[in-house]
């Protein structure tokens, strides 16, 4: 009897071996969750959805130059941690170096099976375009490469993903239980930035009862074409990104239409997080969270939310944050150095049920919130 107990054990700690490596090619996941990472890339973007299929779709890869290494690295220990052996979509909003910056060197870890965008790049710049000439077609050579518009829809098992937003285009049907007309656009003032970040590629995520988008870096005179008169978009769970939390997006005529009830900024030290747009968050009906990749110094005490809704602090430790926030300098004027971070970097990782619930987790402190299924919106 004993013999065969201790053979048993050992058959099944064999088969359990067996299973934490899965063969190349094959994905190894047993959740049923459609799991989201926020990846900190300092004020760039990465975002990587994983569905219960196993099925990944990243949404941007970091930036460029000599932080692409750690980038492509941070993004290559949320993708080891979700299990997984290829990206089945890239999706890259659009052609600025803190979107596109991480690719070439994440390509040259993992497979990446097809690259998505809006087409060519609209704003000349010297780096890009020899990047979309020379590397980029060397990257999608062996893979697929597709250009989507709004309202096409991308494929990912398990998963109801649409192009809202593409090449300056916003989609001209509403989505299922949205087309209402939107209060906010009375008061709406204009405003943009520069030649990309209209051109984003805007994604709405449905699993099930829940529901995401994911905006790129779309600017507010696009968010008022995608919103006004009518809301095409409709309510949402988490809302991610928000342009690193910049004033050139989050318009009230968005983010108070589609209410929220979590927004996850992907914010850097010194870039985003600025009072306006806290005010805004923090005023849309509706909003039980906001979530922050980083410490903003441009937030300060009064604006920012409670430490363990951070993902991500500084390498040298600060002694306090200051209660007023750090006004982005005017030309000429000094202002101290802005601290780095290079050390350890930490997600935010959601992960939703089909009937809507989702936890939201901080991978620094391990501070999780269940987010319970709503009754009715
Ligand atoms: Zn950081
Ligand atoms: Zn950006």
């Amino acid at each position: 009897m004993r013999t065969t107990f201790v053979l048993l054990t050992f058959l099944s700690m064999a088969a359990t071996a067996e299973l934490a490596t899965p063969p190349y090619g094959m994905q190894s996941r047993a959740s049923k969750t459609l799991d989201i990472y926020v990846i900190d890339v300092e004020g760039g973007n990465a975002t990587l959805l994983v569905a219960p299929s196993g099925e990944s779709l990243l949404i941007d890869t970091g930036n460029s130059g000599n932080v692409a290494v750690r980038d492509a690295g941070r993004i290559m220990d949320a993708i080891k941690d979700a299990g997984l052996v290829q990206i089945d979509k890239l999706i890259t909003t659009h052609w600025h170096q803190d979107h596109y910056g991480g690719m070439e060197k994440l390509a040259a870890r993992i497979p990446i099976r097809e690259f998505i965008d809006h087409g060519p790049n609209v704003q000349p710049a010297a780096a890009t375009d020899q990047f979309l000439q020379t590397t980029y077609p060397q990257l999608y050579a062996k893979s697929k490469h597709t250009v989507v518009k709004a309202g096409e829809r991308i494929s990912i098992s398990g998963l109801d993903v649409r192009v809202l937003t593409s090449a300056g285009e916003t989609i001209r049907t509403p989505m299922a239980g949205a087309g209402k007309p939107n209060p906010y656009c009375a008061t709406f003032k204009t405003a943009d930035n520069n030649a990309e970040d209209p051109q984003s590629v805007g994604i709405h995520i449905a699993f099930g009862q829940f529901r995401s988008i994911h905006l790129g870096d779309l600017t507010r005179n696009k968010e008022f074409e995608l919103m006004c008169p009518n809301d095409r978009v409709g309510p949402v769970d988490v809302l991610l990104g928000l342009h690193h939390g910049q004033p050139s997006s989050n318009s009230e005529v968005l983010i108070h239409a589609i209410r929220p009830r979590v927004a996850i900024m992907n914010n850097g030290i010194r870039k985003g997080g600025d009072p306006e747009i806290m005010k805004t968050i923090h005023s849309s009906p509706g909003l039980e969270d906001l979530w922050q990749l980083h410490f903003s110094q441009f937030s300060g005490q009064e604006y920012t939310v409670p430490g363990m809704f951070i993902a991500n602090t500084f390498d040298e430790p600060q002694p306090a944050m200051p209660v007023a926030p750090l006004s982005a300098a005017q030309s000429g004027e000094a202002q101290p150095a802005a601290p780095t971070h290079d050390g350890a970097a930490y997600w935010i990782k959601v992960s939703a049920n089909p009937d809507g619930s989702f936890t939201v987790t901080n991978s620094r402190n391990q501070f999780t919130k269940a987010y319970g299924k709503l009754v009715s919106r």
